[in-house]
C-alpha cells in the first residue's frame, strides 16, 4: 500500500483562542468534516472518525528547549531520537552531527532499498540549485535525505511538465516571487487533484510545505489564515481523487509555531498526526503512536510489510 506524507512545517495543536491561533479563527470546512466538525486544535485530539484519525504527537522527545526543524525533520525521516543523541534541538538546517544520521539511512533510502519507489513531489526553482551548487545554500533535512538516497530533486522542467508541484500548491510563488510569468498555476482544488495524481505514481511520496513556519515566525495572522483556507480546498481536491484502499495519507509537522502567533518562536505544543485512509490502516498506524519518533517504522511497514 502506498503512503503520501504531507509535511507542514511549524504547525502545532494550539489553544482555542482566535486572538493568537489562526486555526481557532479560520474555518476549514473540509478538514472539519473529516474531524467530526472539530477544528485543528489541541482539544480536538485524539479523534477517530470515519475517514480520519487525529493524534497529538510529542515533538520535544524528552529533550529540553524548543523543538527545531533539522532535528525534528530528521527524527521523522530516521525514527531515531536525534535530539536526545546529540543533546539538543537543532535547526533550521542540519549541522554535520544531524546530517550524519540522515546520510546513514532515511525513509527515502529505505523505501528504495526495499525495491519500492519514492519521490519528493516539490519542484525547486533554478535559484535553489544555483545556491546549492555554489555552496551558499545548505540542504535542509528533507532534500538532504532525498538526494542521499540517490533520488533527484524535481526542477523547473519537471514543474512545467506537471511532474511536480509548487511548494505553495497553486504555483503563485513561481509566477510572483520566482519571476516565471508563464509557470503553470492551479486552482486549489485542481492542485489537490494533481497531488493525488502524482502520489499515485509512487509507493512513497512526500510533499513539504514550509510557509506555515514562516507565517509563525512573522506572526502574520492574515497570511496564516489564507494559507490554510487554500490548504483546506487542496485537501478536498486530493481526497476527491484518492482511494482509501490505495493508501494512507499522513499529515504532520516537526514542531509547533504557527498555532501561537503571540510569539515568533517555535512552541513546545504537540503536533498533529492526521491520518486519512482505511480504518484498518489508520488503526494499525495509530496504535501506541505518541511522538514523532514512531512514524518512520510505521511508514515502512505499510509500504513494505
Ligand atoms: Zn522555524
Amino acid at each position: 500500500m502506498r503512503v503520501l506524507f504531507i509535511f507542514l512545517d511549524g504547525v502545532g495543536l494550539g489553544v482555542d483562542d482566535p486572538n493568537i491561533n489562526p486555526f481557532a479563527r479560520l474555518e476549514m470546512p473540509f478538514l472539519q468534516s473529516l474531524l467530526g466538525g472539530n477544528k485543528l486544535l489541541a482539544k480536538s485530539a485524539p479523534y477517530v472518525g470515519k475517514h480520519a484519525t487525529l493524534l497529538p504527537l510529542d515533538a520535544a522527545l524528552g529533550v529540553n528547549g524548543l523543538p527545531q526543524s533539522a532535528t525534528g525533520q530528521a527524527v521523522l525521516l530516521t525514527g531515531i531520537n536525534i535530539p536526545q543523541e546529540i543533546g539538543e534541538h537543532y535547526g533550521p538546517k542540519p549541522n554535520p552531527a544531524v546530517a550524519k544520521y540522515l546520510l546513514n539511512g532515511n525513509l527515502f533510502s529505505q523505501v528504495i532499498k526495499a525495491g519500492k519507489t519514492a519521490a519528493l513531489l516539490n519542484a525547486y526553482p533554478p535559484r535553489y540549485f544555483d545556491g546549492v551548487d555554489s555552496g551558499k545554500r545548505l540542504y535542509s533535512a528533507i532534500p538532504l535525505a532525498v538526494t542521499s538516497a540517490g533520488l533527484n530533486l524535481f526542477d523547473k522542467d519537471d514543474y512545467y511538465a506537471g511532474r511536480a508541484l509548487s511548494a505553495d500548491f497553486i504555483g503563485d510563488g513561481w509566477r510572483g516571487m520566482l519571476g516565471f510569468p508563464d509557470a503553470p498555476v492551479y486552482e486549489p482544488h485542481e492542485a489537490g487533484n494533481k497531488l493525488a495524481e502524482l502520489a499515485n505514481q509512487y509507493d512513497f511520496s512526500f510533499f513539504e510545505y514550509w510557509a506555515s513556519d514562516y507565517a509563525g515566525h512573522k506572526q502574520d495572522m492574515n497570511w496564516a489564515i489564507e494559507q490554510f483556507k487554500t490548504f483546506d480546498v487542496v485537501l478536498s481536491g486530493l481526497l476527491d481523487q484518492w482511494d482509501d484502499e490505495d493508501g494512507l495519507i499522513l499529515i504532520t509537522s516537526d514542531h509547533g509555531n504557527m498555532e501561537d502567533l503571540s510569539t515568533r518562536r517555535h512552541t513546545d505544543a504537540k503536533v498533529p498526526g492526521l491520518l486519512i485512509g482505511s480504518s484498518a490502516a489508520r488503526t494499525a498506524f495509530a496504535s501506541e503512536l505518541n511522538d514523532l519518533q514512531g512514524i518512520f517504522q510505521r511508514i515502512l511497514k505499510i509500504i513494505s510489510p
